[in-house]
Parts: structure tokens; C-alpha cells; sequence
């Protein structure tokens, strides 16, 4: 299987063999090994990207994959340093004769335990129908992973199903609309975003959201990583490029 040369995560790589994937498209080859960090442990360093390339070319994989693969290392360091956080306490507490302390639980029907929504990567699309095609095609790359939760943001959802869905959501995909919505309710807060896909930005800007996805770009301006793609590199996608990126390699199919 050509993904496992890519160094992606084990449990990646078996979901796409899973899914009938035996080799990557033109632009996963591409896209994939340059989107993945460089540097070792707490000095990795990003690149942002802005490829063209049309829907059928594997496009979705290519900006899922290299996200889903650093939010895997992420939360198996957090849990590297919440086990290193307990030990410490219970050998502090063991020293001190006293039992281990007990390790806290948020009740999730509380309502005082209710906190808003904090994903680490937010995918943007133009439309309810590609958001919930990139959703479905997250969830199928998440299957063997343990605790990595996707959630669908779009208009024309019951809002208590789709915040419901959001508590613990670690990657969120979205239209610009119902996002910016749950964002001034208070649901969902973007400054934990450290990766940001702007998927078929051409359409994004016909329908209308420059606005929308400039408010985006200010909310989540602590990012490490954007990605861009769009069908063609007109003037006006290679300006909004260079209002959302910092010195985008460009990748062109
Ligand atoms: P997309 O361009 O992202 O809409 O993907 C087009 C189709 O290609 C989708 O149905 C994917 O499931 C499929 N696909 C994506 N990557 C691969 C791959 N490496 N091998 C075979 N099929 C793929």
C-alpha cells in the first residue's frame, strides 16, 4: 500500500486499505508529504498550501489525511502528559501517606458542565451537500481511531442535533454560515483551531462568503497550518491566498 511510505498513522493507513484505497491519487502524493509537520517533538513547523485540483482527484483524502494524522499525535501526547500528571500526583500522594486522588468526571447531562465546543481542525466548504460528502468521507478515515470525533456544521440542521454533535468534536466541517452562527451563541469557539482547510474556495467567493471567511481567518488567527483549494488560481482566489496564508507553496495538478 503506497500511503504507508507517507509515514501516516497506523490506524490511517489500515482505514484507507479499508476503504479500497491501494495507492495515492496525483494530488495525495503531492499534498500529503508537504502538509505533514517537519521537526521533531515541540518544534514541529507547517507549511500552508493552495492547490488546484478538481472534484474526482482525491482532493478530499489529501487535506484530510495530514490533518487527521497530526491531530492523532496531538491527543497521544496530551494523554502522554495526563499519565505523567497522574503519576506524579498519586507518588506526591503516596509520599504523604493519602490514596491516589480521583480523577475528575464531567457529567455530561449537567447542564453547569456544558462547555462550548473547541475543535483543532476546521474544514470550510461552500455547500450543505460537499460539507456532509467531506464529513462522511472524515468518518470513514476516523473508523480505528479511538476518541477522534468529527462533527457536521450546516444550514438547514436542527440546531440542537448539530450541537449536540459538536461537544468533544476535535475536527469540524462546516459552511461559513451556520459556523459563524454557533460562533456568536457561544457554542463553538475557534481560537483552539490549528488547521483550517478552505475546500473549493472558487465557489466560496461565488456564493458570497468573503466576508464570512475573512471573519473565519480573523477567529482563528493562532493557526499553525491553512490549506486552500480551489478549481482554478484566478486573481481573486490568489488574493484572498494571500490574505489567509503565510508564503503558500502553490501545487498545481
Ligand atoms: P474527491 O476528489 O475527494 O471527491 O474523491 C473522489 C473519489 O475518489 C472519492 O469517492 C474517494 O473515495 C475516492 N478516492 C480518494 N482517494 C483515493 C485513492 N487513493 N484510491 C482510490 N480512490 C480514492
Amino acid at each position: 500500500n503506497g500511503f504507508v511510505r507517507m509515514g501516516l498513522a497506523p490506524e490511517l493507513v489500515q482505514a484507507v486499505a479499508d476503504l479500497g484505497y491501494t495507492d495515492p491519487t496525483a494530488v495525495q502524493a503531492d499534498v500529503i508529504p508537504r502538509a505533514l509537520p517537519t521537526g521533531g517533538k515541540g518544534e514541529q513547523a507547517f507549511i500552508d498550501l493552495m492547490v488546484s485540483s478538481q472534484t474526482g482527484s482525491g482532493k478530499t483524502a489529501a487535506f484530510l489525511l495530514p490533518v487527521l494524522h497530526t491531530l492523532i499525535q496531538m491527543q497521544a501526547e496530551e494523554a502522554e502528559r495526563e499519565r505523567a500528571e497522574q503519576q506524579r500526583a498519586a507518588a506526591e500522594a503516596a509520599a504523604r501517606g493519602e490514596e491516589p486522588p480521583k480523577r475528575k468526571r464531567r457529567n455530561p447531562t449537567d447542564p453547569r458542565s456544558f462547555k462550548p465546543a473547541a475543535p483543532g481542525a476546521l474544514v470550510l466548504c461552500p455547500t450543505r451537500e460537499l460539507a456532509q460528502q467531506v464529513a462522511h468521507d472524515a468518518i470513514g478515515l476516523v473508523q480505528h481511531c479511538r476518541g477522534l470525533r468529527i462533527a457536521n456544521v450546516v444550514g438547514g440542521m436542527p440546531y440542537q442535533v448539530q450541537i449536540a454533535r459538536l461537544q468533544n468534536a476535535n475536527l469540524v466541517v462546516a459552511t461559513p454560515g451556520r459556523l459563524l452562527d454557533l460562533q456568536r451563541s457561544g457554542q463553538i469557539k475557534l481560537d483552539e483551531v490549528r488547521f483550517l482547510v478552505v475546500d473549493e474556495a472558487d465557489r466560496m467567493l461565488d456564493l458570497g462568503f468573503a466576508d464570512d471567511l475573512a471573519e473565519v481567518n480573523r477567529l482563528t488567527a493562532a493557526r499553525q497550518q491553512t490549506m486552500m483549494f480551489s478549481a482554478t488560481f484566478a486573481p481573486r482566489i490568489q488574493q484572498l491566498a494571500s490574505r489567509v496564508m503565510r508564503q503558500p507553496q502553490r501545487i498545481q495538478i
